[in-house]
């Protein structure tokens, strides 16, 4: 019995301690498991923190890189700004110095004789004579036209006013305003200008008159009483319509509240179109000696070398001192002999 029951104390025992060294091993197992855990969650965040650290790094590298190319561009774009001021400041220089040679050439003897030697010619001081004496009044007969637009912006450039003699410009008639907002004297031509029709008869030449008197009333608002033949007081045209029509007209034309002017200054652009610009300028040179002088241009779509040597024409009148008119019925007359 006791021997029995030894035995079965030991077995007892013997499961007991198999029992500690299967819990021991367990309890072994599940600690170095869960250090491992718990160090992969360390890491783990580590990981997540310095994955952070790395975005944010980034974030300002891309931040920085941003601002420094932004830098970049303003600096470009400043020293873009500096260039294009420079270039402006060279172009208004180039342009003032363009005026000039422009002026001296203007200001130059039109032909000068190759001499060899420069010889000492202390009387002469310059082709350009002194007509200080002298008032200019430009005129522009035929308008308004397709070029009126361009006559228009020469004179305002030169802050130069002139005579406009109008005809029945049909869909230009709109730039009759234009003349007379720009301080330009508008005065009247003819309605048809056709020779035929207004040299035919008195009645007929004042028909006519009277109809462009009142477009230019309903164009603009100004009554006026300048006018110019067609063909000017002298023309010889008239003759194979009627007879002797223009001392008839010329004599009534201050009866029915009329002046008129011809001109004696010619640009010869009435000569033909595509005059050279050179030829006009030229022209426009030849003054005669009385004090009032008034030039003849015309304003017509065809005459585009008026338009070209407008500027020239102008700057020689500027150089020589000339002042500039506009005509009036209180203007010294100019008139052509009447041949009719
Ligand atoms: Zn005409």
């Amino acid at each position: 019995m006791t021997k029995k029951r030894i035995r079965i104390e030991r077995m007892i025992l013997l499961v007991l301690a198999a029992v500690i060294l299967c819990l021991s091993i367990a309890l072994a197992v599940t600690g170095s498991k869960y250090k491992t855990l718990k160090q992969n969650s360390a890491s783990a965040s580590e990981a997540l923190v310095s994955a952070q650290q790395a975005q944010e790094s980034l974030a300002g590298q891309k931040q920085q890189e941003a601002s420094s190319y932004q830098d970049a561009l303003n600096e470009q774009s400043a020293a873009y700004e500096s260039e294009k001021n420079e270039l402006n400041d060279k172009i208004s220089e180039l342009n003032k110095q363009i005026a000039l040679k422009k002026a001296t050439a203007t200001e130059k003897p039109e032909e000068t004789p190759a001499t060899p030697k420069p010889q000492p010619q202390p009387t002469v001081p310059s082709k350009v004579p002194d007509l200080s004496a002298k008032t200019i009044y430009l005129t522009f007969d035929d308008g308004p036209s397709s070029r009126t637009p361009e006559v228009l912006r020469i004179l305002k450039q030169y802050g130069v006013k002139a005579t406009f003699f109008v005809i029945n410009g049909g869909k230009y008639n709109k730039y009759m305003k234009d003349i007379v907002a720009d301080g330009h004297t508008i005065a009247l031509h003819s309605y048809s200008h056709d020779y035929k029709k207004i040299y035919s008869s008195e009645t007929a030449y004042f028909q006519d008159l009277q109809q462009i008197s009142d477009l230019v009333y309903n164009e603009t608002g100004v009554r006026s009483n300048v006018v110019r033949f067609p063909g000017g007081s002298s023309n010889t045209v008239s003759r194979k319509y009627n007879k002797g029509i223009m001392s008839r007209l010329t004599a009534q034309m201050a009866d029915k509240g009329y002046v008129y002017f011809d001109w004696n200054v010619s640009s010869g652009d009435a000569n033909g179109n595509s005059i050279p610009a050179a030829t006009l300028i030229n022209n426009c040179r030849k003054l005669p000696s009385k004090q009032t002088v008034v030039v003849l241009m015309h304003d017509a779509g065809a005459k585009k070398t008026t338009v070209a040597a407008l500027p020239a024409i102008i700057e020689y009148y500027k150089a020589a001192g000339c002042k500039f008119g506009t005509l009036s019925s209180s203007t010294p007359t100019v008139h052509q002999r009447v041949l009719n």
